[in-house]
């Protein structure tokens, strides 16, 4: 026996006694993330198997290639990060961008500004273009930018959450080429909602989630490179400086050679292989139909109860809504009494716009025409509730 004399004495300050593990169950209707289809679940709710198991890797090859279906690429480096969001789009600029590349963001709202914070840790000279929030970038005002800026790399967000407008991509790709720049492209909330052709667009790089329009939990998140960006990488004189990030060490495992990088985190694999082909089955248009058919009842029954959208129906998107809150009324009540009375939550609103709109999310799964009734007929009570407290 190992003597315990030489040890100190366990401290158990911090040995909480717990419960077993319970959940709430919420009608989850905010930016994200959103519900996680049931199937989903259930195809998670397994053991792990080795990150090298040939069933393994073969259910990789069919995440790659049901998420070029679902992007509309046929980008051979098109694999989901480890991580969220966020992981996905730092990859995006840690691998094309060097030290001194100039990069033109294009800020219309808070995720604008997440690009340009991580480009500048990534030692870019980032430039900036700027809309109002809630508004988007016409093809003139991304011309000017890039002869004014002439700049290596431009960003936009195709889905701003924030703003809950849709920026048109149309012709960039044409523009960026003519500029000789590459484009990148946050398709975070459009992914699986909101139509989407990436080669057809020209976009050489772009990032997603699990946790929004795919119905999945949060922690896989999907990203492609085009040729050009390819090329870019190629020709680098500095390493990538994230390792975990970068897509030359990373396509060793995704492509033909499957040299062990990180352990992949492989039940949220079982998650997005299911998601995805759920989003196959159903098909790219009759999805995006139904969230544009979904978000247009919902706004149709926003406007029966006298509330506002924040967006011009031009530009708004199918897949989250700003509803502009009503003069007199508490926005923060409005969520608690809807998240404690009803079980939903919606966002609130974030930076130029916190505390003048909500942000509704009818995302994957979630839009549908049932959710809509059930968050309607909740809201229009509470709203009441709270002007009368
Ligand atoms: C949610 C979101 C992100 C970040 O994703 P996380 O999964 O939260 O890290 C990035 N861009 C946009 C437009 C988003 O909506």
């Amino acid at each position: 026996m190992t003597s315990t004399l030489s040890r100190p004495a366990v401290n158990d300050q911090h040995r909480t006694t717990l419960a077993p593990l319970t959940v709430p169950e919420r009608l989850l209707l905010g930016p994200g993330p959103s519900n996680a289809d049931p199937v989903v679940i259930a195809a998670m709710n397994r053991q792990p198997i080795g990150h090298l198991d040939p069933a393994y890797l073969a259910m990789m090859d069919e995440v790659q290639e049901l998420l070029r279906y679902t992007w509309q690429t046929s980008n051979t480096l098109t694999y989901p990060i480890a991580g969220t969001g966020s992981a996905a789009m730092e990859a995006t600029l840690a691998n094309v961008v060097e030290p001194g590349d100039r990069v033109l963001i294009g800020v219309k709202g808070y995720f604008g500004n997440r690009l340009v914070d991580m480009a500048t840790r990534y030692g870019a000279d980032v430039r900036t273009m700027h809309r109002p929030w809630g508004e988007v970038f016409s093809l003139d005002d991304i011309r000017a930018a890039l002869a004014e800026h002439r700049p290596a790399v431009l960003a936009l967000v195709h889905a701003e959450t924030s703003t809950g407008a849709r920026q048109p991509f149309e012709g960039v790709g044409d523009l960026c080429r003519e500029f000789d720049c590459l484009l990148i492209a946050d398709t975070v909330t459009s992914l699986g909602g909101v139509p989407i052709f990436l080669d057809d667009w020209k976009v050489d790089l772009a990032y997603s989630c699990s946790q929004k329009g795919l119905s999945c939990p949060p922690g896989i998140s999907p990203f492609t490179m085009g040729p050009r960006a390819v090329e870019k990488l190629q020709r680098r004189q500095s390493k990538v400086a994230n390792w975990y990030l970068d897509a030359d060490l990373l396509r060793k495992y995704w492509g033909s050679d499957r040299v062990y990088h990180h352990t992949a985190p492989v039940n949220l694999t079982y998650a997005l292989r299911e998601a995805l082909r759920l989003l196959a089955e159903e098909g790219l248009e009759a999805r995006w139909q139904r969230h544009q058919q979904t978000a247009e009842t919902f706004w149709e029954g926003l406007a029966d109860l006298g509330l506002k959208c924040h967006v011009e129906k031009e530009h708004r998107l199918p897949t989250l809504t700003t509803v502009c809150v009503p003069e007199g009324v508490d926005a923060k009540a409005v969520n608690r009494l809807l998240l404690s009375e009803h079980n939903i939550e919606i966002g609130g609103g974030l930076g130029e716009l916190a505390g003048k709109v909500w942000r509704v999310g009818l995302m994957g799964a979630n839009s549908h025409p049932d959710r809509v009734e059930t968050l309607l007929t909740a809201l229009d009570r509470v709203i009441h509730q709270v002007r009368a407290a």
